[in-house]
């Protein structure tokens, strides 16, 4: 079941709300391409919280785990969510200055009002994901610099060499 998942953000932490509850992989559209299949569901929860100085501020826990594409075999690699971050909400049309750039504690959250709760989590874990997913041992010929081949297609294009 698709569920709507926005909130008003400045009120929600005004209120320290409290959003928990589950995610379907379905839900997650930005996630299907990296996934071998569209099944499981990761746990989240967003808090709202005041900084030091009363600066609104969301926490984001998301767990679970994704069976991600192996960039060199192409089967399965479970990776497993822990995602535990801190959003300072700021005017939608403001730049964190160099000061907030710099503080690796804590990222920024452009937002006007309305926060769209699901494409923050996909957002966050989109960006909590390796770059280049693969098992530790697969099983295939390792190559020793294979930095720039791990690519999805990278085992396609091997065996369509070896085709031809
Ligand atoms: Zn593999």
């Amino acid at each position: 079941m698709s569920q709507q998942l926005e909130i008003d953000a400045y009120r929600f932490v005004r209120e320290s709300r409290l959003l928990e509850g589950f995610l379907d992989l379905s839900e997650l559209p930005r996630l299907h391409d990296l996934v071998t299949k569209v099944l499981g569901k990761v746990e989240y929860r967003l808090q709202g919280v005041l900084g030091e100085r009363g600066q609104p501020r969301l926490r984001l826990e998301v767990s679970g785990v994704l069976p991600l594409v192996c960039q060199r075999c192409l089967g399965a690699v479970d990776e497993a969510l822990a995602i535990d971050c801190l959003l300072e909400l700021i005017a939608a049309d403001s730049e964190p200055t160099q000061d907030e750039l710099e503080n690796d504690s804590l990222d920024f959250l452009p937002v006007a009002g309305a926060l769209d709760v699901k494409a923050l989590i996909e957002d966050e874990i989109l960006l909590a994901l390796p770059v280049a997913p693969r098992h530790a041992a697969c099983g295939l010929p390792v190559d020793a610099d294979a930095g720039e081949q791990l690519h999805p297609f990278a085992a396609l294009a091997a065996l369509k060499t070896k085709l031809n």
